[in-house]
């Protein structure tokens, strides 16, 4: 039989983040020594007292389904975190998932219509696009690369492209795939916009706990006058390290939450129940280990760029997260071909994030490995 695909399906293609971490994988397997600065994935295991605590859960027998909407401990964790960021948000709001791509998910599903607007801020992390365009949404695209990422100089642009058709502006600082934290001037020309076009705006706040330089993202959802158009998405895979427990959430107006919740219960349930007490783990007890992790990722980042500019290459300098766009050639696809299949060394193409002539690099990697990348690449001319 010749199995008919829906629409849905054919306007996406696979996630190029994922594609090309599991190419590298496939060569490793082959037994080519590949450095991997593809896929955003901390290199470190997850905290251990993260680790016990969802050892105890399962152990005293937290293994069978949850509320849909998460352990009350968890969200009521949640609710406590985002209200010190700012965020006004009580349990009603917050909505457990599993991993942040769900929550994203859940939310694009109940609160985009066929043919609604959605506007993102390019250069722009791969599933955004991939998940409107499932739930049939039409896409308008900002570009910031020609003013280093940043939002201000590219708010004439912004205020040119949303209007009252907008339903949706997604909004991500620190931002994958460039490091960048959004100002607080920038955030508030996005709140007046919001307000005057009536428009919802996601934000997602994944890389928030790890930034540098002492700098600190102010929470969207904490602007006066955002409290009822804000969705902030966050997720544990990131600052804790724990990508492959898949655990998130997203926090929203209670009705919002509340519809979301059918698609939800509908398709997954729940999170994992144990995991959901370690994320309790995580917010509550883990704040030395994830400064750790933050400062090694900002010494990665100071070599990176040094070892960068050491051989005429100016990259601008990320400010949280953990990856930064390398400038390459035009052919961005090509060169991260290249780079790969001779070099040795995986990369993520800018086209991907809507950004030709970068590749993202990712330095959730040792400094031995990060430095044996640019080696590679300067040997091979990339660089
Ligand atoms: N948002 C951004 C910007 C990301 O880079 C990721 C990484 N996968 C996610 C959301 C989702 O992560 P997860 O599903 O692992 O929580
Ligand atoms: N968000 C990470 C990245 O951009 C993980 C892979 C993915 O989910 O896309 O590489």
């Amino acid at each position: 039989m010749t199995p008919q695909f829906t629409d849905r399906v054919s306007r996406v293609s696979p996630s190029a983040t994922l594609a090309i971490s599991n190419k590298a994988s496939q060569l490793e397997a082959d037994g080519v020594d590949v450095v991997d600065l593809s896929v955003g994935e901390p290199d470190f295991d997850t905290p251990q007292n993260i680790k016990d605590a969802a050892t105890e859960a399962m152990e005293a027998g937290n293994t069978g389904y949850t509320p849909t909407s998460g352990i009350p401990q968890l969200k009521e964790a949640i609710a406590a975190k985002l209200a010190d960021d700012g965020i006004p948000c009580e349990t009603e709001n917050v909505m457990v998932t599993p991993g942040g791509k769900q929550a994203l998910f859940e939310v694009f599903q109940t609160l985009i219509q066929e043919g609604d607007e959605v506007v993102l801020l390019d250069p722009a992390w791969v599933s955004y696009e991939a998940m409107v365009k499932i739930a049939g949404g039409d896409l308008k695209r900002v570009d910031t690369a020609a003013h280093d990422f940043r939002l201000e100089p590219a708010l004439a642009d912004l205020e040119e492209t949303v209007s009252d058709d907008t339903t949706i502006l997604v909004v991500n600082s620190p931002g994958n795939p460039h490091g960048i934290v959004y100002s607080d001037e920038a955030l508030e020309a996005v709140r007046d916009l919001a307000v005057e076009h009536d428009f919802m705006v996601i934000s997602d706040e994944i890389y928030k706990e790890i930034t540098y330089d002492g700098i600190e993202m102010t929470s969207l959802g904490s602007l006066d006058g955002m409290e009822d158009r804000t969705i902030t998405v966050n997720g544990f895979s990131k600052a804790y390290a724990m990508t492959g427990w898949r655990l998130g959430y997203f926090a929203a107006p209670e009705e919002i939450t509340s519809e979301a919740g059918k698609i939800h219960g509908h398709s997954v349930s729940c999170a994992v129940n144990f995991v959901q007490h370690a994320g309790v783990e995580a917010l509550q007890n883990t704040d030395d280990a994830v400064a750790e992790m933050a400062d090694a990722f900002e010494d990665r980042r100071d070599m990176l760029l040094a070892e960068f500019a050491d051989r005429g290459v100016d990259v601008t300098k990320p400010e949280g997260a953990f990856y930064m766009m390398l400038p390459v050639a035009d052919d961005d696809q090509a060169w991260c071909e290249r780079a790969i299949d001779e070099a040795h060394v995986a990369t993520v193409p800018g086209s991907a994030f809507g950004t030709p002539g970068y590749a993202r690099v990712s330095y959730a990697n040792s400094k031995e490995r990060l430095q044996e990348a640019v080696s590679r690449l300067d040997e091979h001319d990339l660089l």
